[in-house]
């Protein structure tokens, strides 16, 4: 067992965070509030290859795992340009096609998310089937050699920057009639396929989408990998999928909590800095603590998964994000506390953050969820639902 990061894993976070810096909070408020994207800094991470460190090297990118990955949207994050298409495009969308998709899939998709050129959304909430994935209704019928889909998505990240959107469909088994998961790649150019965007209250620079699928057709090569082990395959992506979003909320708690002690560092209003005061100190030692478990936590996922135990990864991964949302939102919280009135102050740039770490608490899987998951999987009680 090893507790220290490798020293490329090191030099990977110092070059991340260089980059990221350069850019700056700032940067990430005036897109978002523009409603822009990040793609300059996207572009640039891309070409630097930070996007593909989990690539495959066979077909162009860095051959690392997803705690490289991760390493690198927790640096985005702690330098306040916290880049939520990350968490969707190349650890979901990367992995299941490096994971399950044909040869042809492989090298159509892959060099292009190893160079982060290429940008794909990933679609499994509908209006009737967020936390209840058994009740999907996104259905795939064929037609010939082709799959024809319809349906309606909620709150998918990134369309309007996307090629592509991977949306998770149901096809019905020919000899039982039952429904089974099956992925897809729908391009976002596909006619039937539209997106309409969701007023939401957050400061991002990535935006969520309602997706109505009216009769798209899609060729045989749209599905990725077999009909038949979609949920293992979706499984695969789900797994990164909440390490990346662990270690995004673990990122904007490092930029909160750095910024709360600085200011408590210079800031004084009783002849000393106000970080002597207790109810100042300690409330911000209790995060770095819980920061430095959820990491931990966030590690452990990684390296089971990315040894290739799948099962022992998904309880991680679960605690992981959990830990992550909740030390992000306590993190922000304290933050503003320390800097009093200027934590509502634009200039400081905290006040931006509270609804992105809200997010942790809510997505790409509930506190509840993750709660019935430990409940019945950890513990061994009965299911509730
Ligand atoms: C900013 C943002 C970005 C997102 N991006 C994406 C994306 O890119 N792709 C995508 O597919 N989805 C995305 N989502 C959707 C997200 O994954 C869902 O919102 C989430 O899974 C919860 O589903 P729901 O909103 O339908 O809530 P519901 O399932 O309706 O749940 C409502 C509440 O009830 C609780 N609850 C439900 N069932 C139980 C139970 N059995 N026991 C206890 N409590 C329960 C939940 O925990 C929650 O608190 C995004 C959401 C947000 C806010």
């Amino acid at each position: 067992m090893n507790f220290v990061e490798s020293e490329e894993r090191i030099a990977l976070r110092k070059a991340v965070g260089d980059l990221a810096r350069g850019y700056g909070h700032e940067y990430y408020v005036k897109v978002a509030r523009s409603g822009g994207h990040t793609s300059d800094l996207w572009n640039e991470a891309g070409r630097l290859g930070y996007l593909g460190v989990s690539v495959p090297e066979e077909y162009g990118g860095g051959g690392a795992g997803i705690g490289d990955l991760a390493a690198v949207c927790e640096e985005f994050c702690a330098a306040g340009t916290p880049m939520l298409l990350m968490v969707v495009s190349p650890a979901i969308c990367a992995t299941v096609i490096a994971r399950y998709g044909t040869e042809e899939q492989k090298r159509s998709w892959l060099p292009r998310f190893a160079t982060g050129e290429v940008r794909m959304s990933f679609a499994i909430t509908e209006p009737d089937a967020g936390s209840n994935s058994h009740r999907l209704t996104t259905t795939a019928k064929r037609d010939g050699a082709d799959w024809i889909l319809n349906g309606r998505k909620v709150f998918i990240s990134g369309v309007d920057e996307a090629d592509a959107v991977l949306v998770v469909g149901r096809t019905e088994d020919a000899k039982t009639g039952k429904l089974k998961p099956a992925l897809f790649i729908v391009p976002t150019n596909t006619p039937g396929f539209e997106y309409r965007q969701i007023e939401m209250d957050l400061v991002s620079a990535d935006k969520q989408f309602g997706l109505f699928l009216d009769d798209v057709r899609l060729p045989a090569e749209a599905l990725v990998g077999s009909e038949d082990a979609a949920l293992a395959q979706l499984f695969a992506g789900l797994n990164p999928e909440r390490i990346m979003g662990a270690s995004f909320s673990i990122g904007i708690a490092r930029y909160a909590l750095d910024k709360g002690v600085a200011y408590a560092k210079e800031r004084s209003v009783w002849g000393a800095p106000i970080g002597t005061h207790q109810g100042i100190a300690h409330p911000l030692a209790q995060v770095k603590i819980e920061l430095e478990l959820a990491k931990l936590m966030t590690q452990k996922a990684a390296a089971l998964y990315d040894s290739g135990d799948d099962f022992g990864a998904g309880e991680a991964a679960n605690m992981a994000k959990y830990a992550g949302a909740e030390v992000a939102i306590k993190a922000v919280d304290q933050a503003i506390q320390t800097h009093g009135g200027n934590g509502m102050a634009s200039e400081y740039g905290l006040g931006t953050l509270l609804a992105a770490v809200r997010v942790g608490r809510i997505a790409p899987v509930s506190r509840e969820m993750v709660l019935n998951f430990v409940a019945q999987h950890s513990l061994g009680l009965p299911k509730s639902y």
